[in-house]
């Protein structure tokens, strides 16, 4: 009923005639273009981008002058085969050339920072059209799991709601009752607060859970240990963390609802998500262009892993142009049986887990660290630290099941792979911290 008014009335209304933006016009046009043909679909991509370039090429110093240096003609980019050999952007060079970058042109700008999960703070600016049309993106994407604006949300995130002054707390409150929205913040997680938010959840009894992967797992852990009882929502989405498919098997197995991955960034929102089949994940490609590239910056071979490396198509107010995510994926994108002809990201391998050295020339790859502990349940969270080579620290936080005899073997397991020549310590701690976004890093790695 809500969800009906709620997109009818109460949104158009808002956004609209409130705050005068195209959102609505952007996601109706969305919910039309993904049934295009895939040759029409890049056709008007291309368009988009040649637009883009161009605009870049005239009104950024920063474009102007690497174009220029490199010879390249922003007036034509002939194919996106050609465009392929373009310059690469990364977050070290958006730092360095912040001004530069941004279009000279005036836009209604919005400031946006992540911190990074790699821990470099990025700030970046967003022309308004371009936060329209992600908004629009991301609204099609949850639309897919059920989750379109005005169905009974309920988030599991990284929120600091008991923080925030008063007037503050009130404004948020108002603005997620308007939504159909309620909020769990991921940073109370304690045994006492997850019955409280239990509680909760029976009492709102959503529709939809949109989450952290991490939180939203460990909430199914307890749930599951406690022999707890949660109204079963109708589908889950989960984002922001990797998603393991032990984490999705137990996620699904608990509340007894279907998981739909998706991925996206905050330099860019929604860049992909899943439909009912699950079978990867749809591009928001009339608003992104994706590529999967090798360390050297040439295209990966289908079924092999490389670098995510983005355009978007609107941020007219600092283009972000062959932007190097950080993030890794499978090449090779495929059709779904769907029938929406928007590619699929077959995989998305996260950001890249830093490699651990040892003294004895090892690299072990941070991935082995999750595939490892998976199979130690009484295990609810843990992290690996390494400062130098000499090293390796594992926290862990541990159900009362665990037993002296699994953490031999975790020990041995984990002595096995890494060799003798390094220290291993294994600290039984109450908790381990999240980062300042509410996000669990599972590999902490410090240069010295
Ligand atoms: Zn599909």
């Amino acid at each position: 009923m809500y969800e009906n008014i709620y997109r009818k009335y109460l949104l158009p209304l808002f956004e609209t005639g409130l705050k005068r933006r195209q959102t609505l016009k952007y996601w109706d046009h969305a919910e039309d273009s993904q049934w295009w043909s895939l040759e029409g679909l890049e056709v008007h991509q291309f368009k988009a981008l040649q637009k883009l370039i161009y605009h870049a090429g005239e009104t950024c110093p920063y474009y102007k002058e690497l174009f220029k240096s490199k010879k390249l003609d922003h007036k034509n980019l002939g194919s996106f085969q050609k465009f392929s050999n373009w310059p690469l952007l990364t977050r070290e060079l958006i730092t360095q050339n912040r001004e530069s970058i941004s279009s000279k042109n005036k836009y209604q700008r919005i400031q946006k920072s992540t911190g990074g999960s790699s821990g470099e703070p990025l700030s970046f600016e967003l022309s308004m059209e371009s936060h329209e049309r992600r908004t629009a993106m991301t609204h099609r994407g949850y639309g897919w799991a059920g989750g379109a604006p005005g169905t009974r949300q309920l988030y599991i995130w990284g929120s600091h709601v008991g923080e925030l002054p008063k007037w503050k707390h009130w404004k948020q409150e108002l603005h997620q009752r308007f939504n159909n929205h309620k909020i769990i913040s991921c940073f109370e997680f304690t045994p006492e607060k997850m019955f409280e938010h239990v509680e909760t959840w029976n009492k709102y009894a959503p529709e939809v859970i949109v989450a952290y992967t991490n939180p939203v797992y460990e909430f199914a852990r307890f749930v599951q240990e406690n022999q707890l009882d949660v109204i079963p929502p109708k589908s889950i989405i989960v984002g922001a963390e990797k998603l393991y498919d032990h984490q999705r098997e137990l996620i699904q197995n608990v509340f007894q609802a279907p998981v739909f991955e998706t991925y996206g960034s905050r330099e860019f929102m929604l860049i992909g998500a899943e439909c009912d089949r699950h079978s990867g994940l749809h591009l928001s490609m009339e608003n992104l262009y994706v590529e999967i590239l090798d360390d050297d910056g040439n295209p990966t071979p289908n079924g092999e892993e490389g670098n995510i490396v983005i355009t978007d198509l609107y941020n007219y107010a600092m283009p972000f142009v062959r932007y190097v995510t950080g993030d890794r994926a499978v090449a090779g994108f495929e059709k779904c049986t769907c029938g929406r002809k928007l590619p699929l990201l077959k995989k998305v391998i996260g950001r890249q887990l830093d490699i651990l050295d040892t003294p004895d020339g090892r690299k072990i790859p941070g991935e082995f660290f999750p595939h490892l502990i998976k199979d130690f349940p009484a295990i609810k969270r843990f992290q690996v630290n390494q400062a130098g080579v000499e090293k390796i620290n594992l926290k862990i936080v541990v159900t009362d099941d665990f037993r002296t005899d699994e953490q031999n073997i975790l020990i041995k397991l984990i002595r096995e792979c890494i060799g003798d020549a390094v220290v291993l310590e294994l600290d039984i701690v109450e908790d381990i911290p999240l980062t300042k976004a509410g996000k669990h890093r599972v590999v902490v790695k410090q240069s010295l």
